[in-house]
């Protein structure tokens, strides 16, 4: 334990005056590039002068919450002079009983890449060993470099899944922590059942394996659930989920993680005191109890989905099988010239420079706009 009460720190801080600029940031810090959020309607406008510019590039709803989340927020409003339940105790048992879990086994986190950075503080140290397929979400490497443990990226498969066996033989003794995002973002590509067993079991107890399944409620009916098929079998394995993207609450902030009770209650260490605040944990529970609700606007959003990827295809566009609330189009070399253009007609997506885009299904409308633009736009190859 590093600890001291007094000494001669004066004599090593230095000259103000010598310093590029005040404080000394932590050498992983440091090497962090500054955050760059995605692109909005009202720059997109601003830049190319158009005037009803569509945002599908953040993986947003595209619909208000339902009326019982305003309803439930309003109240919690109400007595948002208190603190909140630090432990989100309602909460979790709600997400308990609603998955047939133990509350023990629930945690809540300030959107499910609260729970991410907290899953990353509790396990990596400097020289630690984390693995995750790439690309995959922006998140991983930025708190990856922010612990200082070394990043081990096994690159996707020509059709754009992860590379199993890739990740199972990077597996080394200094391995602490598999990140799996199923679907994957920016691919919308699902990692099967099998595969998640099989990397859970090579890992061993001594490694976390996180299924980052923040767009869980787009996938195929028929996809098993690894909360029932998996946890049950593996307390090394945590599956992370949102109300972000499904249930329309990005702004609010919550998502959960479910796993053992003791990897839950070691994570549960290191949370910001009530990250979770009281509107966020008042609107994710009236989500849960009209879940049908939510469901049927998911439904509306898969059969968006296999509306664009349809008419993508018939344009002559090669597609991974996307699982998610997002089409990916592997644009290559033209890729910041495919955002561009597609802006320019007031369309904002997100772009991986010289690899893709992704474009979040948004409402019938907003489709719309994005296949004429994209119709407009051709394939280049
Ligand atoms: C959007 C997203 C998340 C979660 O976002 P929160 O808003 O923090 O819950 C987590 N993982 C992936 C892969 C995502 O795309």
């Amino acid at each position: 334990m590093n600890s001291r009460t007094q000494g001669s720190l004066g004599a090593t801080v230095p000259d103000v005056n010598e310093l590029a600029r005040p404080g000394r940031p932590r050498s992983a810090v440091e090497a962090l590039p500054a955050y760059r959020p995605g692109r909005d309607a009202k720059q997109a406008q601003q830049d190319h002068g158009v005037v009803d510019a569509v945002k599908l590039a953040s993986n947003e709803n595209p619909e208000a919450p339902i009326s019982a989340i305003e309803n439930a927020v309003l109240h919690a409003v109400r007595g948002a002079n208190r603190y909140a339940d630090h432990r989100g105790a309602e909460l979790r048992s709600h997400i308990a009983s609603w998955l047939g879990v133990n509350a023990e086994q629930v945690t809540i986190g300030n959107g499910s890449v609260g729970l991410l950075q907290q899953i990353f503080l509790t396990y990596l140290d400097a020289d630690d060993e984390i693995i995750f397929g790439w690309r995959s979400f922006e998140v991983y490497p930025i708190f990856s470099q922010l612990t200082g443990a070394e990043m081990v990226r096994v690159p996707l498969l020509d059709d754009l899944t992860y590379d199993v066996d890739g990740i199972i033989s990077a597996i080394s003794p200094a391995t602490k922590v598999i990140m799996l995002a199923t679907p994957n973002n920016p691919t919308g590509t699902l990692l099967e059942a099998d595969d998640i067993v099989r990397i859970a079991t090579a890992a061993g107890d001594g490694v976390i394996v996180v299924i980052d399944e923040a767009y869980r409620e787009f996938v195929d009916a028929d996809t098993p659930d690894p909360v029932a098929e998996v946890v049950p079998r593996f307390r090394n394995v945590l599956v992370t989920r949102t109300l972000s993207k499904a249930h329309g609450l990005a702004g609010l902030r919550v998502g959960y993680a479910v796993g053992d009770a003791e990897v839950i209650a070691d994570i549960d260490k290191v949370a910001v005191p009530f990250h979770v605040n009281a509107a966020a944990q008042a609107a994710a529970i009236a989500a849960i109890d009209n879940i049908d609700e939510i469901e049927a606007r998911c439904a509306v959003i898969v059969r968006e989905r296999g509306r664009v990827e349809s008419q993508l295809a018939s344009l002559g566009w090669w597609m991974p099988h996307h699982q998610a609330n997002f089409v990916y189009l592997s644009t290559g070399v033209n890729t910041m010239h495919y955002a561009t253009e597609l802006e320019k007609r007031g369309v904002v997506v997100r772009p991986f420079d010289g690899e893709g885009i992704r474009v979040t299904i948004g409402s019938a409308v907003e489709n719309d706009r994005f296949l004429a633009a994209i119709t407009e736009l051709g394939v280049l190859k």
